[in-house]
Order: structure tokens, then sequence, then C-alpha cells
């Protein structure tokens, strides 16, 4: 006799129903705790604190003492709801209408947890209760917000306890439109600048005695935006730099500013590393500059670096669990934001792949029931192939 299948869109509704906005646990970690202690698991609920930030609870829970090693990765915190009126469905109902189920989290990314967590108790059910090597889930509730008391410091915990991770599958929405059209396999870097230009402040009737900050910075944001920052590379994007803010703050129509600025964003492929990219954006600044525009640029600190799991074995398995269940041949995507895997990917190979992303932080985030039951049959195939 067998065990009956996990529910994962049971445990999907009772993770909706957890109001776990960043930085609140809101019974999301607690209730996995539960039923991953009960399945044979041993779970820490571990808590990390940073000054200036809220503290954060995480969760870490592993069955199986040998190689090789699968971690489950994902994020029970969400982003807020907004209006919540606005919702045909309340956020944190976990209702289920004409078999789409509905509730902030539903795609990023309680669900995939969801399934997840039923694929592998599916599988501990088959191999009477162990694994044939180790599966833990890491499950952080610091993701949707800075991102410091999460992955970061999980991993980095784990590790000194002497936990080693063979591979990753990160569970965030990683389709596009359709499940099973692309997994990621990596994220591009993301790397935030304030260009200054200065000039001297003066009255707006006497030109000659001032220099106008504008003008420069006018010439500058036209420089850095005339020529690509490359075109490409095998697994990614050309990488772009936008510009977000563009500030003077002058209240006065009689004065001419002493300083202008503007805000940037880059999103940059593996043609580059941080250095190297600033060095490219300074040198073409300088350039447009010449002599005649004072400028310099204030770097932010970015913890996003560029990465790629290159194509191989274990992309190939899990591409291979898609198309046995979708009957599709997902794409190898880089694109999108940063997530936690630019994290994971120091301690082990990772890729992504969840549900459909297409409503994620959007009011009504929800995700056809038949997705989530799909979603759990690759992870049991995964499960399957990778443990052999
Ligand atoms: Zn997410």
């Amino acid at each position: 006799m067998s065990a009956p299948a996990a529910d994962p869109v049971a445990i999907a509704r009772d993770l909706l129903r957890c109001r776990s906005v960043t930085p609140d646990e809101g019974g999301a970690l607690r209730y996995l705790e539960g039923v991953l202690k009960q399945a044979g698991f041993t779970v820490d609920c571990v808590s990390f604190s940073e000054p200036g930030t809220p503290d954060i609870e995480n969760l870490y829970a592993r069955i199986g003492l040998t190689g090789p090693h699968l971690m489950l990765a994902g994020h029970t915190d969400v982003v807020p709801p907004g209006d919540e009126r606005a919702w045909s469905h309340a956020p944190f109902s976990g209702d289920v209408a004409d078999g789409v189920l509905y509730g902030r989290g539903a795609v990023d990314m309680k669900g995939g947890i969801a399934c997840a967590v039923a694929a592998a108790l599916d599988h501990l059910a088959k191999t009477g209760g162990k694994p044939k090597g180790s599966i833990s889930f890491l499950i952080t509730g610091d993701e949707e917000s800075v991102a410091v008391n999460g992955t970061v410091k999980l991993l980095k915990w784990a590790a000194e306890r002497g936990e080693k991770f063979d591979h990753c599958i990160l569970a965030e929405p990683s389709n596009v439109a359709t499940l099973g059209d692309a997994i990621k396999i990596g994220r591009r870097g993301s790397v935030n600048g304030t260009l200054v230009v200065t000039g001297r402040q003066g009255h707006v009737a006497y030109p000659q005695r001032a220099i106008n900050p504008i003008s420069g910075l006018v010439r500058l944001i036209g420089a850095l935006k005339a020529e690509p920052l490359d075109s490409g590379s095998a697994h990614f994007e050309p990488s772009n730099l936008e510009f977000t803010s563009v500030d003077v703050g002058n209240p006065t129509d009689n004065l001419i500013p002493g300083e202008a600025r503007a805000r940037f964003n880059i999103r940059y492929n593996d043609l580059h590393t941080q250095s190297s990219l600033k060095t490219l954006i300074e040198s073409r600044a300088g350039k447009a500059a010449q002599d005649s525009v004072h400028w310099h640029i204030t770097w932010e600190s970015s913890n996003a670096d560029v990465f790629v799991t290159k194509p191989g074995p274990f992309t190939d398995m899990v591409a291979g669990a898609i198309a046995e269940v979708t009957g599709r041949k997902p794409d190898l995507s880089t694109t999108g934001g940063t997530s936690d895997a630019r994290f994971i990917k120091d301690y082990c190979p990772v890729v992504e792949f969840g549900l459909v992303g297409q409503t994620m932080h959007q009011v009504d985030e929800r995700t056809p029931v038949a997705d989530l039951v799909a979603l759990t049959a690759i992870y049991r195939k995964v499960l399957q192939k990778y443990f052999g």
C-alpha cells in the first residue's frame, strides 16, 4: 500500500493564510517546521540580526546524512498586498476559485515552496522515509526587502556547521508565460550610482558669472546613454545603464544652481565585473566631460554580482524532468531582477525553477491549481532522477 500523495494546494493555501509581509514571519515558517518535522526532517529555526534592520527568522531543515545533497530553497516573506479592496479575493485568504489559487505569494513564492515540500514528502513516502542522500530546505523570511538577515547569513551559518551542498533548486517563479518555458541559470549583476556635476551658483541674468551644472549633466547623461555597454554574451542580454532620477532641487527661478545630480542603475552581464564596469563608465564620463565639466560618481555598494550556472548534466536533468511532465523544452534564461541565487551560487551550482511569474507583486497574484500539480510532478521527477 502506498501513502497518499501530499497535497501541494493544501500546503500552499495554509502558507498563503500567513501574513508574512517582510519582516514578519506571520506563522509561515512555524507551519513549515511542523510539516517537515513530521516527515522526519531535522529542523532548525534561526534568527539573525543586524543593526538598523529588523530581526528575521529563517528555517533550515535536512533529512539524510550522506551525499549527494540537494538543497531546495525559497522565501516565505511576501511584498505588501497594497490596497486589499482592489483584490477580487482577499490577499491572505488562500481562496481557490474556478481552478485558480489567489493570494499574495501564490507565485512568489509560497506556491513554489508548497510544491517542493509536497514533492519531497512524496519522494520520502516512496523511499521508506529516507532519501538516497540528503534533501534540505533553506527557507528565509528576508528576500523581498534588504535581504541582509536571510539567505546570505543562513548559508554561512549552515557552512559553519559543516553543511555541504551539491546542488540547489530555488523555487522562484522562473517561467514567463507557461509552466515549463524557462529555467533561470543565472542572473545579471546590479549596481547603483549617482552622477554629480558641480558648477558655480549665480544670478540667472548673469550666466557669464556662473557655471550651470545642468548643461554638464545633460552632456554626460547623453554620453553615457550614447553607446551600448556591450552586445550581450552567450547566456546574457546586453548590459544596460538606465537613469532613474535627475535632481537639481532648485525652488528659485532666478538662480543658476551650484550642483545637479542623476541617479542610475546598471544591470550587467558576465562580460563585466563591478570594478571593470566602474572603470568603463568613469572613462566614458571623463571623455565627454573633458576639462569643462566638473563631475564625480558615487557608487553604492552592491551584493548583486552577475553569475551563471553553465549548462551541463544538472541543468539537463532539470530540463529533462520539465520536458517529461510538460512536453516543453525550457529556455535557459538569465533575465529579470536579482534573487537569492546570487548568494547560493557561492556554495553550489544553482538553478531557479518555479511557477509562472506573470502576476508576481500584482493585485490578484494567482496561479492555476493545475500548475501547482504539474510543478509538484516535475520536482518529484527531479528528486527521482537526482537520487537515482
Ligand atoms: Zn521571490
